[in-house]
């Protein structure tokens, strides 16, 4: 805990897992694990097809994800799911705005915000992605990129109590590079700062901050000394054994 805020730990599974794998980490390291859910908030977001089977395994502490969501509600969109149909599965999270969902797919900023607004005004929890990459990085412009993004999101944001904010550089992203606790402090100081100029001196106290980016067992501790990380986003940590010593450096 951090002042007004309770630590968070997501675990992005991407598009990874078998049914058999997922039951696996279910039963094996999640459910098991010794796990403080007074002082962490702990979500996991497997793919879409898998939720409903780990809803039925899950723990009840452990709160689920979606990975993305359309930005259409229901009706002809051949191959969407939408935040209203995440709802009706009683999901509580949808993270938003991942780099690969940028990169990959054409998500501007734009449509991020856009799913953003859909996804709070269905009831759900987002955890809002940004970032920046390499290029952007090594010219210098890493806050004139998050304050972009945060910027476009802005308009979409009706109670920031509802929502995570995740910073995951892609250049850290997969890489086995994590930004150093110092690189992630500072813009993640900026990112308050932000918060304090556009959302308000209570959003900038209570919104949660989380790092993203090549955490694993053997870093989290040192990055979550640092005062303005609230915790993290995890990808490929997050399908082994060492995902719970991830939450236990938070609690
Ligand atoms: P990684 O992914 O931990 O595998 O770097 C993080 C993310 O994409 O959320």
């Amino acid at each position: 805990m951090k002042s007004a805020r309770k630590f968070f730990v997501g675990g992005n599974w991407k598009s990874n897992g078998t049914i058999s794998s997922v039951k696996d980490l279910v039963f094996k390291v999640l459910n098991p694990a010794p796990i403080n859910f007074s002082k962490v908030d702990v979500v996991v977001a497997p793919m879409a097809i898998h939720i409903p089977l780990v809803q039925s395994i899950l723990r009840p502490e452990i709160q689920i994800a979606a990975q993305n969501a359309s930005i259409t509600g229901q009706g002809a969109y051949t191959g969407e799911i939408s935040p209203e149909h995440f709802k009706d599965q009683a999901v509580p999270w949808i993270i938003l705005g991942h780099s690969e969902r940028r990169n990959f797919y054409g998500e501007t900023d734009q449509i991020v915000a856009g799913k953003i607004k859909r996804t709070l005004g269905a009831g759900i929890q987002v955890i809002a992605c940004i970032g920046e990459n390499l290029k952007e990085r090594e010219s210098g412009v890493t806050t004139e990129v998050i304050t972009r993004q945060l910027s476009a999101i802005k308009n979409s944001i009706s109670d920031w109590r509802n929502v995570v904010i995740a910073y995951e550089p892609v250049w850290a992203i997969g890489t086995g590079v994590s930004a150093n606790p110092n690189q992630a402090q500072e813009v993640h100081a900026e990112i308050r700062k932000w918060l304090h100029a556009n959302a308000g001196d209570v959003a900038a106290k209570t919104t949660r901050v989380i790092y993203g980016g090549s955490v694993t067992d053997a870093n989290s501790n040192e990055l979550i000394g640092q005062p303005d990380i609230d915790g993290f986003l995890v990808g490929g940590a997050s399908l082994k054994p060492g995902f719970i010593s991830i939450v236990e450096s938070c609690a």
